[in-house]
């Protein structure tokens, strides 16, 4: 099974035993998936959404399954809640290893021209200013405890311009800008930063306006290369891979996770 419909994940190894992943966005699509997969390798997982429904079902998820997780409701755009955040992980787990940056959203298909200061301030506050105070303070903690791993989540967007979404690909290509920042200033002291850029994910967030079924929908996956969008879980794998120490030798680097819908 080596086609485009994979059966196989790696939730059955351990290589994350004893290890602490802090991962923002938890509650839904991409973020859960990760969180879910941390937990299954081992991982103590602190689960980080603004909705505390949706974030403790992925809690009680991962303990169904025998894992071990805490919610904390933060929004990503505060600096003091990421903070707490952040301290709180340190305190309940004793260490915080690993990193996914994830939380966002994609905001509405705009014009340019009519695109609103309120709207695209809004967006670069979640989907970049936020990962700027998440690295901050987690880079912090990583520098006392003597390295770590950090993932963000940009998008094909980050890579290429993606039309009617000028603050969507605005603030997913600064999340790259970032890492590689923070790749060169912090790889000294065994901090590792990198990105993933998924293409187009079935996620709650993506049905909010391709809807199953809907003409939407169709154009989207007839666009797409493989003729499929991919699984959170899919994603996940690779976030995941970046933040174990199978990648110890990898950071700076943005990783397309899309079937060759870019291929920059
Ligand atoms: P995707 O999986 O494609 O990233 P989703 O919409 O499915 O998209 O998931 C995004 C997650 O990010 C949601 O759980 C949402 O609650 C969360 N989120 C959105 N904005 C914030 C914020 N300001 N702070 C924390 N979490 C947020």
């Amino acid at each position: 099974d080596n086609d485009l419909n994979p059966s196989r994940t790696t939730q059955g190894l351990k290589d994350f035993v004893g290890k602490t992943a802090f991962v923002t966005g938890a509650g839904n699509g991409i973020g859960r998936a990760a969180a879910k997969l941390f937990a299954a390798r081992g991982a103590s997982v602190a689960v980080v959404d603004l909705n505390p429904e949706t974030g403790m079902q992925t809690v009680n998820q991962i303990q169904a399954e025998g894992g071990t997780a805490i919610f904390i409701r933060a929004d990503v755009s505060s600096e003091e809640a990421v903070e707490a955040a952040v301290q709180q992980t340190v305190a309940t787990f004793g260490g915080l290893h690993c990193a996914f940056n994830n939380a966002g959203f994609t905001g509405q298909y705009v014009g340019f021209h009519t695109l609103s200061l309120e709207d695209w301030n809004r967006l670069i506050a979640v989907n970049l200013t936020s990962v700027f105070l998440c690295m901050k303070h987690q880079i912090a903690h990583m520098l006392k405890a003597g390295g770590g791993s950090i993932v963000n989540t940009s998008s094909g967007a980050g890579v290429v311009g993606a039309p009617g979404m000028p603050h969507y690909t605005a603030a997913k290509h600064g999340v790259l800008g970032l890492v590689k920042v923070a790749a060169k200033e912090f790889i000294g002291q065994n901090i590792r930063v990198n990105a993933i850029c998924p293409g187009v994910t079935d996620t709650p967030m993506l049905r909010t306006f391709a809807g199953e079924g809907t003409e939407l929908e169709r154009a989207l996956v007839s666009s797409l290369p493989g003729g499929r969008m991919g699984r959170p879980e899919e994603i996940a794998e690779a976030a995941v891979w970046l933040s174990s120490d199978a990648a110890s030798f990898v950071s700076g680097e943005s990783m397309l996770v899309d079937a060759a819908s870019v291929c920059r």
